[in-house]
């Protein structure tokens, strides 16, 4: 065990106002990075000029488990090399700048730093001086090697080596903004490793100074007091498989998007409040939190003036960091219906039979508004409105409701408080006080706009629309353990209040099904009945300051299944520069991915219609190696077709690979024969039904694999993986993506 002169004041004091310097920054946006980049180096001087005599022994500091003990974080064995320079002083003066130089010219080599600075340490007046925190052990064993081999220099009076830790997440990127990450002395500066701080830090093991070795020969000497005690471990309610797939597919719809500002996709429990993933992209890796992406460094280094480089540099890494579904604010817009409907349905002033009419706008005190229909609906029930997403509808909802009762189950519905979920910075909402809410205000709030809400907020009102009306907390740990792995604490689900009854609920299930099947139809699942609700919000606040009127939120929400609900799914991509910016049209389908993996890896079983079979895909088998003959009976089992190259008995390879996933008669190509295969050219797919695509992929000999939902009509192809006009082997499977593009969510 080793130990070290105490700067447990000092860097304590650090850690205290770091904490407060990052919930600051949290919150106003005062940027942190300025703090502990720019400041940091003075702050580590500051504390390396302290001599307590007091000691400290790094504890280790606890693990983070998903729910199901895969390791999120760790901390593994690393070591600080320190020197005492103020022990060379007591040298004479040619055997003291023999034993600097030697100093020097060994570490700067083994620790890649510069010979001129190392050398700079140990003229300091100090009895520890840090060279370089946190090497990994290969490197520690190259400073003892060099300790041996300089023995007759006695090095190991000057030279010295702290065991301490390293914080590492084996999955870098992964649910890092939920993470967080740890600053030098494996403090948590943001997410679970900022806001259970207390819990990971272990208690440091305790060494007091026997006496005061100021002026003697020896630097130190001490005796041991306390162990130290490895820090709590977390179970998280996160699950690697659903957050690594919600983060794939919300990754590849910010770039297929061109989204500006990010985008972000949470799945909770609607029973219990756990998350079970929540993704937000572009993020960064927990092991480098510092670096920014390729994208925003390029912006950086497009700036020329050192001092906006530095303010630009600082803004990027805080928005990086930031955890979009928590710590910032949107206007829900139309997924908002969903609540408004609700409340319309408890209060008993509307049922799913009430009629509403529709002429393409409404006046409300002296404010006109228009339905996204020019026109209008004409006369609809409120399963029709809500799936129309008509706003004149929602408005006369919300008349029927008034001022007062919105305000009551806004307040119920948790959306003016913080959830309480437990990560640090969690934003307020923003809204009209019941007092200064007049018919304009009520008329949009109705269906979703001049208020801000948290997405984490917005989950978890919905989540209390489908689950029986009960608004349980989102939270992210299950479960704490001690350092031999028993559980010392456990959360239990927590119920704030039923805010509408289990009838009404069951209607909104009803209306939320309905929609999924005719308003929000790129949010289905083949084999599944979900409910969802899609919406498009202008960025106000943002549109007048800038002038830019081309800027919105598309969001979705699904649940499924949709007969008692468990799971909820939220996706809203912010700033969508494509030619497409409704959420029902970009966001809907990313709820369809995620629930298509994460449904059935969930144990529920997919029931398929008819329709829905014949787009299905299905795994090309393995046939190389065997005979024509059973390559043929294994294909045809597929529900796919075997088409033979050559005159040989055996398979000696197969196109598409086996593990592909080909639509329903797709083509497997086996050959018998060694020889080039044959070239296609590869067609255009993109703005075709999937009939069309079906039949131009079997003339061009290709299989194609269908993506987004293809089980109902009116959708056309808007991305193909392979670009038309492209030579490959015949056979090649080619990724068709499908959506409908008729949506409109107002
Ligand atoms: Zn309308």
């Amino acid at each position: 065990m080793s130990f070290k002169p105490s700067k447990l004041m000092v860097t304590r004091s650090v850690i205290v106002m770091t904490a407060l310097i990052l919930a600051l920054s949290i919150v106003s946006g005062v940027s942190l990075v300025n703090i502990m980049i720019i400041k940091g180096e003075e702050y580590q001087n500051d504390a390396s000029e302290q001599q307590l005599y007091d000691s400290l022994v790094t504890a280790p500091r606890g693990d983070i488990y998903d729910r199901n003990m895969q390791i999120l974080a760790r901390s593994s064995p690393a070591w600080t090399v320190y020197i005492t320079p103020n022990g060379i002083k007591k040298l004479k003066e040619d055997e003291a700048e023999t034993v600097k130089k030697k100093i020097a010219e060994g570490l700067s080599e083994i620790l890649e730093l510069d010979y001129e600075t190392v050398y700079g340490y140990t003229e300091k007046n100090s009895y520890y001086v840090i060279v370089k925190k946190k090497i990994e052990k290969e490197v520690a064993d190259k400073v003892r090697q060099f300790l041996l081999d300089n023995e007759d220099l006695e090095l190991t009076q000057y030279i010295g080596l702290d065991e301490t830790t390293k914080r590492y997440y084996p999955n870098g990127n992964l649910a890092s903004v939920v993470l967080g990450f740890v600053g030098s002395d494996d403090q948590g500066l943001a997410g679970i490793e900022s806001y259970y701080d207390n819990d990971l830090t272990g208690i440091a093991g305790r060494v007091v100074a026997a006496k005061n070795a100021a002026g003697t020969d020896m630097p130190f000497s001490y005796e041991k007091v306390e162990e130290a005690i490895k820090g709590k471990s977390l179970v998280l309610t996160l699950d690697s498989y659903v957050q690594y797939t919600a983060e794939k597919y919300l990754e590849a719809a910010i770039e297929a998007n061109q989204i500006a500002e990010r985008g972000a996709a949470v799945v909770m429990n609607v029973n219990t409040g756990a998350i079970l993933a929540m993704a937000v992209k572009g993020d960064f890796d927990s092991n480098d939190p510092f670096t920014l992406s390729a994208a925003d460094q390029a912006r950086v280094d497009a700036v020329t003036d050192e001092e906006e480089k530095k303010s630009l540099k600082s803004e990027l890494l805080n928005r990086q960091w930031r955890n979009k579904a928590v710590s910032d604010t949107y206007e829900p817009g139309s997924v908002f219906k969903v609540i408004t409907a609700s409340i319309g349905l408890e209060e008993n002033l509307i049922n799913r039979n009430s009629s509403f009419f529709c002429n393409g706008h409404a006046t409300v005190a002296g404010q006109g508004y228009h339905c996204h229909k020019a026109g209008g609906h004409g006369s609809q029930n409120l399963l029709q409105a809500t799936s129309n997403s008509c706003n004149p509808a929602f408005i006369t909802i919300g008349q029927l409701i008034g001022v007062s009762t919105f305000s009551k189950y806004f307040k119920a519905f948790g959306l003016t408080e913080k959830t309480g979920i437990d990560l640090p910075g969690e934003a307020t909402s923003t809204y009209h006080k019941e007092e200064k809410m007049g018919p304009v205000e009520l008329a949009s709030s109705s269906f979703g706009q001049t208020f801000n809400v948290t997405p984490i907020q917005l989950i978890s009102a919905i989540a209390a629309t489908v689950n029986g009306g009960y608004l349980v907390q989102p939270h992210l740990v299950e479960k704490k353990l001690d350092d031999s792995g028993k559980v010392t604490e456990t959360a239990s689900t927590s119920y704030k209040r039923q805010v509408i009854s289990e009838t009404t609920s069951a209607t909104v299930r009803e209306i939320m099904q309905y929609v999924s099947e005719n308003g929000a139809k790129n949010s289905l699942v083949a084999g599944y009945n979900i409910g969802a609700k899609t919406g498009t919000s202008q960025k106000v606040a943002k549109i007048q300051a800038t002038g830019d009127h081309y800027l919105y939120i598309g969001s979705c929400v699904t649940v499924a299944p949709i007969e008692n609900p468990e799971i909820a799914v939220l996706v809203l991509l912010d700033e969508p520069k494509g030619d497409k910016y409704y959420g029902g049209v970009i966001s809907a389908p990313v709820n369809s991915q995620i629930m298509a993996d994460v449904l059935p890896y969930l144990g529920y079983e997919p029931s398929y219609s008819a329709e829905e079979l014949k787009n299905m895909t299905f795994n090309v088998p393995e046939t190389v190696g065997g005979t024509v003959a059973e390559a043929k009976a294994k294909i045809s089992a597929a529900k796919l077709e075997c088409k033979v190259v050559g005159s040989g008995e055996t398979v000696l390879r197969q196109l598409p690979e086996a593990g592909s996933k080909v639509i329903s008669g797709g083509v497997v190509i086996v050959y018998t024969e060694e020889g080039g295969s044959e070239q296609v050219t590869v067609p255009n797919l993109v703005g075709l039904t999937p009939t069309e695509v079906n039949s131009l992929a079997a003339s061009a000999k290709i299989n194609v694999e269908f993506s987004g939902n293809t089980a109902t009509g009116g959708l056309k192809s808007y991305k193909q993986s392979v670009e038309a006009g492209q030579s490959v082997d015949a056979g090649t499977v080619i990724t068709v993506y499908f959506r409908d593009e008729n949506v409109v969510d107002g």
